[in-house]
């Protein structure tokens, strides 16, 4: 089968390699649709700080069952699927309490083992999820980074009511504003420094948006949430400014979720969050319940994913999926190789 490799900086090959034998747990996926997604751009560059080469990318994928290993029973040839990208050592403490997304020992499928950029991958039954017929291959690759969105809303404990800042329009940060909305938020606002990607917000029915380079937040705060401001804020983007924007803005005593994957190490006024009694609260990936809520966030169109997908490239032309993102910053969300 084909296999495309990251083997260094901007450098993508395809190699030929035996298609992976199916384990007695496991089930043998024909890929059909892969998401390239921020992180895998971080590590396209070399910026990722837990990616390095050479890799086989994907984590956010779609397939077909073709192969099930005998003691498999949930699953059949033909069937539809997506999978939680999630390796883990299930002995290390997280992973003995229950939170093995954030195990010792994680390695994502795609990241820091081969991922789905090949024609076929094995998976173990446990972390293959069945789509419903409502989602499409497209929606199937897309529920991965909604899960992210739906794990990084709950981290700020119980929403429903409240008035929450999603700072960032990026694929993450719309999902995770659509997942805030659809677990009962009162108010939502988003924001960028880009009137494209707020429009992709618009059109996901976020209908407050900031662009942060036209408007001051502090006053756009005040006018949306009202003089109580923000009930906690979401940061999605990972960069400095971001970071800065939240603890600046985050009311006295609030709570700010940090999912964004940071690139270089920010500079903060740590300060603040001494004496404002800020809690940052990190979000990594998401638990196997947050893929049930995303499924069904999904299926009942609370969150649109839609409207974030900007191209489809096939699988033969995966560099030039790369090239086309680098020239169209801008304009591009959630490019989708097609097998
Ligand atoms: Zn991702
Ligand atoms: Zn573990």
């Amino acid at each position: 089968m084909k296999q495309a490799v990251l083997i260094s900086k901007q450098k993508i090959i395809f190699r030929e390699v035996p298609r992976p034998t199916c384990g007695q747990n496991q089930v043998l996926i024909k890929i059909k649709r892969v998401g390239i997604c921020g992180s895998d751009i971080h590590a396209y560059y070399g910026q990722h700080p837990y990616i390095s080469f050479p890799i086989v990318q994907g984590h956010e994928f779609s397939g077909e069952v073709v192969e099930v290993g005998k003691e498999v029973q949930n699953f059949k040839i033909g069937d539809r699927v997506t999978v939680r990208p999630q390796l883990t050592c299930g002995q290390c403490y997280p992973c003995r309490h229950g939170n093995y997304h954030i195990c010792n020992n994680l390695k994502v499928i795609g990241c820091q083992a081969d991922g789905a950029a090949q024609e076929y991958l094995a998976v173990d039954q446990e972390l293959v999820v069945p789509l419903p017929d409502e989602l499409s291959y497209d929606l199937g690759a897309l529920l991965e980074p909604s899960a992210v969105g739906v794990h990084a809303a709950r981290r700020l404990g119980e929403i429903k009511g409240k008035k929450i800042l999603v700072l960032g329009s990026g694929p993450i940060g719309i999902l995770t504003a659509q997942a805030v909305k659809a677990l009962g938020a009162d108010r939502v606002m988003i924001t960028d420094i880009s009137d494209y990607r707020l429009r992709v917000s618009q059109e996901c029915g976020l209908d407050f948006t900031v662009n942060v380079k036209k408007t001051d937040l502090g006053q756009a705060l005040q006018a949306y949430f009202g003089p109580d401001s923000a009930d906690g804020i979401i940061e999605c983007v990972g960069t400095e400014d971001t970071v800065e924007q939240a603890i600046e803005h985050a009311r006295k005593g609030t709570d700010i979720v940090i999912v964004g994957v940071f690139g270089s190490n920010p500079r903060v006024n740590l300060g603040f969050v001494q004496d404002r009694e800020l809690r940052l609260i990190g979000s990594l990936m998401y638990k196997e319940e947050d893929y049930e809520v995303a499924i069904e966030f999904i299926r009942s169109q609370k969150i649109k994913v839609k409207p974030l997908i900007s191209a489809h490239f096939k699988f033969e032309d995966y560099p030039q999926a790369y090239k086309y993102i680098e020239q169209n910053k801008e304009r591009t969300l959630k490019v989708l190789i097609d097998f």
